[in-house]
């Protein structure tokens, strides 16, 4: 008899793509996907550590689904709960004592074990949070959502220990997937029709130091770049002084890799850098940035910083400001400092800046970003870009660029999704262009 299963996702694209994962393999043990919570017969809540309000998030999910386990049973019906994803992985057993409805708590590098687990629940309740050294490949399906871009990792964990950060805590150590495999799922993403390819990892330039022969993420980008078919190639992200002159000179000279790097700056004072364990200081970023800039034409730079780092002083934090003028970087993402205890950063109690400040700050920040891409998408009006036509909203199609910027098309015609389109860009605001197709 089919199952239904509920997922909730929270965090960022690994986790989406964990869901992807967990969904098609249930889906050869007789579950199918439900939008409604209280129709389910197991609820997962994949979840984020990064920030203590997506943790809170989960918990709350997991109150909610509580009830729903206690209405539902009154009726006869069994339910499931379980939590995945960095949170469990995190608390592990903690969880099971918190939520005494909860079944089962699985973390990030277990996720195969699953369709065996939930057997096992039936009988008690478990906690699966064992380290793997290597990923884990199996045949089951990916249950994609429907787009024209598809999530691929081709590794996980990362080995940094930035000290603000969960993720080597969670995801463990750095470890690659094989070249075959890699290019075996990028194949069958590519027969479903899909046009835009994201590679994800970590920290993509520490590709394949775990695997024998060492393969770099250059070779992989080129191995990727011969398959046949019109498609785009994407990567997220890339750590500064990990970017090898022969992944700029892939992209330079690649038809298939779009010209964008996610290259997360964090904070634009070295003191803080130093405070933070990244192992770049501010001219060294400026130096990559730069040599990106003169190598790959109309490339989009993007990054990612945090407002209110422990101990960041009011000018430590004015140099961030200044830094994303000075190096005109195109778009950043953004987030106060929320502290993680099991983190060095975490354990700088004395040196925390208070909600108010580190609010005050964001603020200053966002302001900053938008008209930093304002001005980026300013240098495109007149230009004739490729657009990916990847939606429509309103009766407008919309798409985005190589370089990532969103596009709205602003002509009459009619396009099919997944259709490539040459548009001139004739004016733009701070989030997107407004372009004609020529
Ligand atoms: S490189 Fe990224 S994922 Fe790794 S520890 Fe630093 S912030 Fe976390």
């Amino acid at each position: 008899m089919t199952k239904k299963i509920y997922i909730d996702t929270l965090g960022c694209q690994m986790n989406k793509y964990d869901t992807e994962r967990i969904l098609g393999m249930l889906s050869h043990f007789g579950y199918e996907q439900t939008n409604d919570e209280n129709d389910a017969d197991l609820l997962i809540v994949n979840t984020c550590a990064i920030r203590q309000l997506s943790a809170d998030k989960a918990y709350s999910r997991l109150g909610n689904w509580g009830r729903i386990k206690k209405e539902r049973k009154k009726q006869n019906k069994s339910t499931k709960i379980a939590i995945a994803g960095c949170v469990a992985q995190l608390e592990g057993e903690e969880l099971l004592k918190k939520f005494p409805y909860l079944d089962l708590v699985i973390g990030p590098q277990n996720i195969y074990e699953l369709p065996s687990l939930l057997k096992e629940t039936e009988d008690k309740r478990l906690c699966a949070t064992k380290e793997k050294s290597a990923i884990e490949e199996k045949d089951y399906d990916i249950k994609r959502v429907k787009s024209t871009n598809a999530w691929l990792s081709i590794m996980e964990g990362c080995n940094n220990f930035c000290s603000y950060c969960v993720v080597p805590y969670t995801r463990g150590r750095e470890r690659s997937r094989s070249i075959e495999a890699i290019i075996k799922e990028a194949k069958e993403i590519l027969s479903k029709g899909y046009k835009e390819i994201t590679l994800l990892g970590q920290n993509v330039d520490s590709y394949g130091k775990n695997l024998e022969g060492k393969p770099n993420f250059a070779t992989l980008l080129k191995e990727l770049d011969k398959l046949e078919g019109n498609f785009r190639i994407r990567f997220t992200s890339s750590y500064p002084t990990d970017i090898t002159d022969e992944v700029i000179e892939t992209v330079k000279n690649s038809k298939k890799i779009c010209e964008c790097f996610h290259i997360p700056m964090q904070s634009g004072n070295d003191r803080v850098l130093k405070a933070m364990n990244r192992r770049y200081n501010v001219s060294q970023y400026r130096e990559i940035v730069e040599k990106i800039r003169k190598n790959i034409k109309d490339v989009t730079i993007t990054s990612d910083f945090i407002a209110g780092f422990p101990g960041e002083t009011e000018e430590e934090f004015l140099d961030t400001i200044k830094a994303i003028d000075e190096l005109q970087l195109d778009y950043s993402n953004t987030a106060a400092y929320s502290p993680r205890p099991i983190t060095k950063a975490g354990k700088m109690t004395d040196l925390f800046i208070n909600e108010e400040t580190k609010k005050k700050r964001l603020q200053i920040l966002n302001d900053k970003v938008k008209s930093a891409h304002l001005k980026s998408n300013e240098k495109y009006i007149g230009r004739t870009m490729e657009i990916l036509i990847d939606g429509i909203k309103d009766g407008v199609f919309q798409g985005r660029t190589r370089n990532n910027k969103v596009v709205h098309l602003t002509d009459d015609k009619n396009y099919e999704i997944g259709q490539f389109v040459d548009a001139k860009i004739e004016r733009v605001s701070t989030w997107c262009c407004f372009a004609k197709s020529i």
